[in-house]
């Protein structure tokens, strides 16, 4: 049984609470599911999270003026990240790949978000280059203003639901300013002509993820997101947002390597006695568990920071992120330890877990890119 006592920390209020309970026990009759064909597993999982209703909390309700609520996103994030990495990852993209539309849309863009929360249209964020990943702001990718019209033309990758998203949230160049004020935010609609998906990726956790390209892709000017120039301001206040959840997400995969490793270790006869009763075997367990700890500190933190009305919430995102990351890959790689053989047999949800992982430290923003923006922000605050 996974340790909820962090339920009773005062970051939380009731409703967070009832949301962790009932949505754990949604987990454990729905997931996981099968991975074997990831597009269609992961179409499923957005159909059901959205039939169920868990995906109201992914963006604003067009109805109700209040924010996003950031515990929410995490709590969600971390409990299905604890049954089914691919059931996480359905629910953060409708997030992420909206956020900017919560945030900054009109009522007509808003009118995607009914369909997004629930479950029946797919989102995605593209935002990631050929040229630039971490050097977001170097991007390639031009929108050139035609009249009332923009077109859009360049690359996108590592976009992830990259060929099952019915939205795209598009970031391009449109040269109002040299580097990160030149950039426009732009919705774009999956069946717009000239969008292509020109290569399926693979990796080691395996996803929806693709190579886009835009092959002069016209949308109507209504398309873009906030105003000229905005767009690399509108991409990192979704970021915010988004990042503290990345960290939920490592929070549920080292939870469920914590438990599985707290199992074992009572289940496992060694030398004579329970693996448990090894003072070595111990003291992983109690390094795990204080990393658990820590982390959904700073998770939390930075969420409940957010959702207290904070503008901004960069220093503590990014301190959450990369702090929760790091420990669970730590923590992970602890728990294969504890598991000899088995930690590294295919199929084993030890060895899903230790490739589920790997991929947190990279997207939205790399572990060193974390530092850096910790850096600016304490040397800047100094
Ligand atoms: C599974 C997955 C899903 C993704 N989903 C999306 C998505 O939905 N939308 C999207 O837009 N993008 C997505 N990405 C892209 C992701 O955000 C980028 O891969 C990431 O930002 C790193 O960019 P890069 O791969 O170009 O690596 P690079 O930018 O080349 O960075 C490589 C390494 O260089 C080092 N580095 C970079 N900058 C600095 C610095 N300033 N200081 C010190 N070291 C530094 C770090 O070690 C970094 O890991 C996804 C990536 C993956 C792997």
């Amino acid at each position: 049984m996974a340790d909820r006592s962090f339920l009773a920390w005062p970051f939380f209020d009731d409703h967070h609470r009832d949301l962790a309970e009932k949505l754990d026990s949604w987990c454990a009759t729905n997931l996981p599911v099968a991975h074997d064909d990831v597009d269609a597993a992961c179409r499923s999982l957005v159909t059901r999270l959205g039939r169920d209703g868990w995906l109201k909390p992914t963006a604003v309700d067009t109805d109700d003026p209040r924010p996003l609520d950031v515990r929410t996103l995490c709590l969600s994030r971390e409990t299905l990240a604890r049954y089914d990495g691919l059931a996480d990852f359905a629910f953060a993209m409708q997030g992420l790949g909206t956020g900017a539309v919560s945030f900054f849309g009109t009522a007509e863009q808003r009118l995607w978000l009914t369909k997004t929360r629930d479950g029946t249209a797919i989102a995605a964020f593209a935002l990631s280059e050929p040229r630039s990943g971490s050097d977001v702001a170097n991007m390639d990718m031009i929108a050139r203003r035609d009249g009332d019209t923009y077109v859009l033309s360049g690359e996108k990758t590592w976009i992830s639901n990259g060929g099952i998203a019915d939205l795209y949230v598009v970031f391009a160049r449109t040269g109002e300013a040299p580097g990160a004020k030149g950039i426009s935010a732009f919705l774009v609609p999956a069946a717009t002509k000239g969008l292509q998906v020109a290569e399926r990726l693979e990796v080691l956790a395996p996803h929806p993820l693709a190579r886009l390209f835009f092959d002069d892709v016209r949308v109507p000017s209504s398309a873009l997101l906030g105003k000229p120039g905005e767009g690399f301001r509108i991409a990192m206040s979704v970021l915010d947002v988004f990042r503290p959840t990345v960290g939920a997400a490592a929070l549920g995969f080292a939870r469920r390597a914590f438990d599985e490793s707290v199992k074992r270790a009572a289940a496992r006869q060694l030398f004579g006695a329970p693996m448990a009763d090894l003072q070595m075997v111990q003291g992983h367990l109690a390094d795990m568990a204080l990393s658990i700890d820590a982390a959904a500190l700073l998770v939390y933190r930075a969420a409940w920071t957010k959702d207290m009305g904070a503008a901004r919430v960069t220093r503590e995102a990014a301190m959450a992120k990369l702090f929760a990351t790091d420990k669970a890959q730590e923590v992970i790689d602890q728990a294969v330890q504890l598991h000899g053989g088995d930690g590294v047999r295919r199929g084993h949800i030890i060895e899903s877990l230790y490739r589920e992982i790997r991929a947190l430290r990279i997207y939205e923003g790399a572990s060193d890119v974390q530092r850096v923006v910790i850096a600016k922000q304490v040397i800047g605050g100094a």
